[in-house]
């Protein structure tokens, strides 16, 4: 069934990035297109004369119909990437399918200042000084162009010490705490990858900068 009419609220994440020194959301960890300031309108890759979005094409503005947070709650064996979590308002041509929807226009209504640890998925607010993040990007080529691909795992201070307390001995070969908690999380180095540490406040910073540039009407 098509809506045509009226508004619905949808739930998603992003990955928050950063664009020419303006914090971001980015739609995916594979993006380097930022999710745009405002209402978005979709717009076909696929077949230029869509008008998105289109039925068995995958064209259209993404939404669930409940928080995908929830069930990434439950602990898992890998850790996963922080993900901003919020709500959108969709409008114009929506589809809807099992789990979410597909829209023509999409508008960012709230975001949630609670993120997971990556390891032990348990709740913290940004800037609560709970949660160290270890900012991974990867330069990767999705043709044709040339992308880099941003993780942010975040680590309370209980699995950040662990991590550490457990990489004593290699502390004394020189190995650094970015590294140690880059091994904790899984992270295959290579050696085109780039790491960093972002301390709770500058993420506090990219955050209250994401809700005055995507909240205000
Ligand atoms: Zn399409
Ligand atoms: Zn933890």
């Amino acid at each position: 069934m098509d809506i045509e009419l009226g508004s619905i609220i949808a739930y998603r994440q992003w990955v928050l990035g950063k664009k020419n020194n303006l914090p971001v959301l980015l739609p995916t960890i594979m993006s380097s297109t930022p999710w745009p300031y405002g209402t978005v309108e979709a717009m076909c890759h696929i077949v230029r004369s869509h008008h998105a979005p289109v039925r068995g094409c995958t064209c259209g503005i993404y939404a669930m119909k409940t928080p995908p947070w929830e069930n990434l709650r439950i602990p898992r064996e890998l850790p996963v990437g922080t993900f901003i979590n919020g709500t959108v308002e969709l409008f114009g041509k929506v589809i809807i399918h099992e789990y979410g929807y597909r829209a023509q226009y999409g508008r960012v209504t709230s975001l949630s200042d609670i993120v997971d640890c990556s390891m032990c998925r348990q709740p913290f607010a940004i800037g609560s000084n709970k949660l160290t993040y270890l900012t991974i990007i990867v330069p990767h080529q999705v043709r044709p162009i040339k992308q880099t691909k941003r993780i942010i795992y975040a680590f309370c201070d209980e699995c950040r010490n662990k991590a550490y307390e457990k990489a004593k001995d290699k502390r004394a070969h020189g190995i650094s705490n970015v590294e140690i908690l880059a091994t904790a999380a899984g992270v295959i180095m290579e050696h085109s990858i780039y790491l960093e540490l972002t301390s709770d406040s500058e993420v506090r910073e990219m955050y209250e900068g994401i809700r005055k540039l995507y909240l205000s009407d």
